[in-house]
């Protein structure tokens, strides 16, 4: 009975750290019903957006023979925009899982604006980044609570949710269901289209105001009308703020100041677009060649269309 007990804390653990790091609160065990100890908060640690990975190597516990990260360095200052692109398995969700405090690495260390992370500090530090995913998980409740969901220090008023759902053009499709911000979603209420999830999802992050974005692009087929608006929402997402995004799109790459193409868990290559396209050896040239200019062939054919 112990082993459940743990197995069971184990699972509270990890939903709860999720919930969070996608702009959740402690308020969610009132939704699922569940009676959580809250710790006090650690006192706000408010970043300026400086991330540093100094010589960072890391094997996930379940393989640690096998080096997910071989040293990997890099600095992003305050409000840059950086793209991780890479074949799948070269790393890019592991930088971002380590940036989140999720794993400490075995050897190297991470910092923000100066100060290394740890397990005391990681939940504080996450307070300062929000993350959007390709596939971002709504829970069963309202579009309010959804959206309201990302401040945990207080209760957002409807107006602040409205402000941030208009910013992140979710606002028309939400009034124009019946119930408006009451409209219950998830498996008891209704399903929302993925672009309209990505919406909410931003309208959260909005609301959230980090200093450090992760974007987990989406590569799912949104259709054009809704992968306009939420590009659009995206835009105003990440101005100012310092944003890594896991890039596919040719459209989002280009528009990064920095690129580092990730190769096995290292940084094989690091620059601007123009930069990179430049070494017509290089691995970014292959990528572009290769997987990313079918994605960008795709889309540019299904915008001439529209
Ligand atoms: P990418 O996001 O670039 O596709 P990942 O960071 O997910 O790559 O994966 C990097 C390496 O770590 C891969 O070899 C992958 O198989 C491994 N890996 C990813 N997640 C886990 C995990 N939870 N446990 C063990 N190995 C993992
Ligand atoms: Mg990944």
């Amino acid at each position: 009975s112990t082993m459940v007990t743990d197995a069971a804390s184990a699972v509270t653990d990890f939903w709860s750290e999720w919930m969070r790091t996608i702009g959740a609160t402690e308020r969610i065990f009132e939704l699922i019903g569940e009676q959580e100890e809250i710790a006090p908060p650690v006192a706000a640690l408010a970043l300026q957006g400086n991330v540093a990975f100094r010589d960072v190597v890391f094997a996930y516990p379940e393989r640690p023979d096998k080096l997910a990260l071989r040293g990997i360095s890099f600095t992003i200052a305050a409000g840059e925009k950086i793209a991780l692109v890479g074949a799948s398995g070269a790393g890019k969700s592991t930088i971002a899982s380590m940036l989140l405090g999720f794993y400490e690495a075995q050897q190297g260390s991470i910092g923000f604006d100066g100060t290394v992370l740890t397990p005391a500090n990681a939940s504080a530090m996450r307070d300062n980044i929000a993350i959007v995913e390709q596939e971002p998980s709504l829970f069963s409740g309202s579009i309010y609570e959804n959206i309201a969901f990302a401040v945990s220090e207080r209760e957002a008023s409807l107006e602040e949710v409205m402000a941030a759902a208009r910013l992140a053009n979710a606002h028309d499709f939400i009034q124009a269901f019946p119930q408006g911000y009451e409209t219950i979603v998830g498996e008891r209420g209704v399903q929302l289209s993925g672009g309209q999830k990505q919406r909410v999802a931003i309208a959260r992050a909005l609301l959230r105001n980090p200093r450090i974005l992760i974007l987990d692009e989406a590569t799912s087929a949104l259709d054009s009308a809704s992968e306009v608006q939420v590009q659009n929402a995206l835009d105003k997402l990440m101005a100012g703020r310092t944003t890594i995004i896991i890039a596919h799109r040719y459209s989002t790459i280009v528009k990064a100041d920095r690129i580092l193409v990730l190769e096995q868990g290292r940084i094989a290559q690091q620059g601007s677009h123009r930069e990179l396209m430049q070494d017509t050896a290089g691995l970014y040239h292959y990528l572009m060649e290769n997987q990313l200019a079918q994605y960008k062939t795709i889309s540019e054919a299904h915008a001439e269309a529209a």
